[in-house]
């Protein structure tokens, strides 16, 4: 299992004009590759393989000019952008994306034509090195005070994750102005426990986030979706502020304008890494060895809401939720099963005669007369189908136990109502 350490590399005043000399030499490199690649898909040409690109650009300056072992990367990560282009045209070309993929692009500002630096990428753990305090790195030759000379970087962060180290790749973030390194190790598989076996079923939406049913378990779970659409709509009207004040002076964006978006975004996935956190700790109480999680198709039923329909333009927060969830288990050894929707939330998940949905929360059964939250339901559904021996629940449906994102934890309803100190844990009940 591959996992990712992130740092912020601080730098002093030189040693920031280094890094932004082999920058704009990756860029450089970068950009000769990728004319070199184009230039033989637009002539109808296949493109150069890894191993011929790595030969032809051997002897070139921009190449030259940086340590082996960041021009390889550079070169590879050049080809892999074209793998990407062409499985995106594959999908494209059996009807499976609505857009044509574009082509791999250039490092560069398309208004100015300048060329700008974005990664830095180090191949092996052998030509870099970082630990809680430092990153060392290989210099280019001409750019060496003396012999054996190593660029070495203060840092910043907590390296999460112990294991093999892997490649490592620098980033410049430009709304930040700011360094990150990125490390990539390998840490071994935890160990998943199997028997006995227990499932929990999770059904994602919007209003609702994330609706848990657990095999045996009387409550249901909500994860209300309210406040963290409120915090997203808030900076989405932030964004269109800056928007229209940069259209009045005739620009189109800027480094507020990408502050801004990424604020929203991280809010946004705090929230989620949150959510999943939460969850993996209820699945673990519960013991649950296997997460069914419905597939994503399901949600563009729910998402006609909002204001101006901001969730539709925004589906990939979805896709980072669901991501994020299964890496969550992953990290415990819970497996994650994706079911495939079958009218989950159609149907009662006691007698299973189609429901009745008088308002968009609730589904009525009228042969058995459960009256259930529609998530909750669905979320029942998704444990039916996928389980050999039912969901272990009995008839009545009870009221679905339900946290809210207090912009800092995820909290019960119930906790806030009665002014708990937020430092108490969140309301879910103890399995007795
Ligand atoms: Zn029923």
């Amino acid at each position: 299992m591959r996992r990712a350490n992130v740092v912020r590399v601080l730098s002093g005043k030189q040693q920031k004009q280094i890094l932004e000399i082999i920058g704009d030499r990756c860029a450089a490199l970068w950009n000769a590759v990728q004319y070199r690649c184009r230039q033989a898909f637009f002539e109808g040409e296949s493109v150069p393989s890894y191993g011929r690109l790595c030969s032809e650009f051997k002897e070139h300056e921009s190449y030259k000019a940086l340590p082996a072992h960041i021009g390889q990367e550079v070169i590879k990560k050049a080809r892999k952008a074209w793998d990407s282009f062409f499985a995106l045209l594959r999908l494209y070309r059996k009807g499976e994306l609505k857009k044509p993929p574009r082509i791999p692009r250039y490092w560069k500002d398309r208004r100015t034509g300048k060329r700008f630096f974005r990664i830095v990428p180090v191949k092996a753990s052998t030509s870099y090195s970082l630990n809680t305090r430092y990153l060392s790195l290989t210099l280019p030759q001409d750019l060496r005070a003396k012999r054996g000379d190593r660029l070495v970087l203060p840092v910043r962060g907590i390296l999460r994750f112990a294991g093999v180290p892997k490649t490592l790749e620098l980033w410049y973030d430009p709304a930040k102005k700011r360094w990150y390194a990125h490390q990539v190790v390998k840490v071994p598989e935890p160990e998943r426990k199997k028997k006995p076996e227990k499932q929990a079923a999770l059904n994602l939406g919007a209003r609702v986030l994330a609706a848990l049913a657990v095999e045996g378990w009387h409550h249901q779970l909500l994860f209300s979706g309210r406040e963290v659409w409120k915090d997203f709509v808030y900076w989405t009207k932030k964004i269109a502020a800056e928007q229209a004040r940069l259209n009045k002076a005739g620009r189109k964006t800027s480094r507020r304008l990408k502050k801004l978006y990424q604020i929203r975004a991280r809010r946004l996935k705090h929230a989620f890494v949150a959510l999943a956190a939460e969850l993996v700790r209820i699945l673990k109480r519960h013991r649950v060895t296997v997460l069914f999680v419905e597939d994503l198709t399901g949600i563009r039923d729910d998402m006609d809401f909002g204001p101006k329909n901001i969730l539709v333009h925004n589906f990939w927060a979805f896709g980072m939720l669901r991501r994020l969830v299964a890496a969550a288990c992953a990290r415990v050894g819970i497996g994650v099963v994706a079911s495939a929707p079958r009218g989950t939330s159609s149907g009662c998940a006691v007698c299973g005669s189609s429901v009745l949905r008088p308002v968009r929360y609730k589904a009525v059964c009228e042969t058995c007369g459960c009256v259930w939250h529609a998530d909750a339901n669905a979320a029942l559904n998704i444990l039916l189908q996928g389980s050999s021996k039912g969901h272990g629940v009995e008839v009545a449906p009870r009221k679905p136990l339900s946290l809210r994102w207090n912009y800092h934890r995820w909290e019960s309803r119930f906790a806030s109502a009665a002014g708990t100190p937020t430092g108490a844990a969140s309301g879910v009940p103890k399995v007795a």
